[in-house]
């Protein structure tokens, strides 16, 4: 009589054990203890939610009533910190931030200070630091993805790639010499064996960025429009950054049909 009773508990313990094992959901990371900012359509707040992570998806968001229901390989316990949607930057030059506020209260600082500044020292090396540099700034800040336009957009895009962030790269194209393209022909040769390279990109949306409509011609755009269909990427360009630029732009037929195809980024 006392073995079988023995044998009774030892086998609801098992029962007990299994259940709970399969009850638990299993993932790779567990954020708990966190102040969750949902940003869903009531901007629900949970002062001890949980974010739960499996492979490279986001599989729960509660208030945290469930944290024993998980089984995670890494828990962070976010002690009250915030969790939130990482933060998207829709226009950056992030190479740029080597030249950080220069000349920006000063007029027309494009043509005096940065072009003849970029004619000098834009090198790939260069982009490289500034990329490195910028992508450290702004995940500290919270951003997460941004929408980039420079020279040498491949070399932000291995910076891109080994940080995780995600971004929409494009690589310039202008009417005068630069640094990687004598003219706007080897700037669009340049963007499409970038686009070739990161089309398939989990995390990278490789574009062209002709600079805007006055540092291009009517042809260029026109070719642009053109391959930006048949490659299906993006196009970002200035936009009525100045009432010069507004004026340009009113007469200019080409970047309003620019404007009227769904991959444009107007900045
Ligand atoms: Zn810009």
């Amino acid at each position: 009589m006392f073995k079988k009773t023995l044998i009774a508990v030892s086998l609801a313990a098992t029962t007990l054990a299994s259940t709970s094992a399969l009850a638990l959901e299993k993932v790779d990371l567990l954020i708990k203890n966190a102040t969750v900012l949902t940003m869903n359509e009531d901007r629900t707040v949970f002062k001890q939610g949980l974010v739960a992570v499996k492979g490279n998806k986001i599989v729960a968001v509660t208030n945290g009533k469930d944290v024993e229901d998980y089984q995670a390989k890494t828990t962070i316990d976010a002690d009250g910190d915030i969790v939130m949607p990482g933060l998207i930057n829709t226009h950056t030059h992030v190479s740029m931030t080597v030249f950080r506020s220069l000349a920006d209260d000063v007029p027309d600082r494009l043509h005096r200070y940065i072009f003849p500044l970029e004619k000098k020292l834009v090198s790939r090396d260069m982009v490289r630091i500034g990329a490195q540099l910028g992508n450290v700034e702004m995940v500290k800040g919270g951003v997460t993805t941004y929408a980039d336009m420079y020279y040498f957009e491949d070399e932000v895009a291995k910076t891109v790639d080994k940080i995780g962030m995600r971004a929409i790269l494009g690589e310039s194209v202008i009417k005068f010499p630069v640094a990687d393209a004598a003219n706007a022909e080897e700037g669009i040769q340049y963007a499409l064996n970038f686009i070739e390279e990161y089309k398939d990109h989990p995390r990278i949306t490789p574009a062209f960025a002709p600079h805007a409509p006055y540092t291009n011609t009517t042809e260029i755009l026109q070719k642009i429009t053109k391959l930006s269909l048949e490659h299906d990427v993006p196009v970002m360009i200035h936009l009525a950054e100045s009432d010069r630029e507004n004026e340009v732009i009113a007469s200019a037929v080409v970047v309003n049909h620019l404007l009227l195809t769904w991959q444009t980024l107007a900045l």
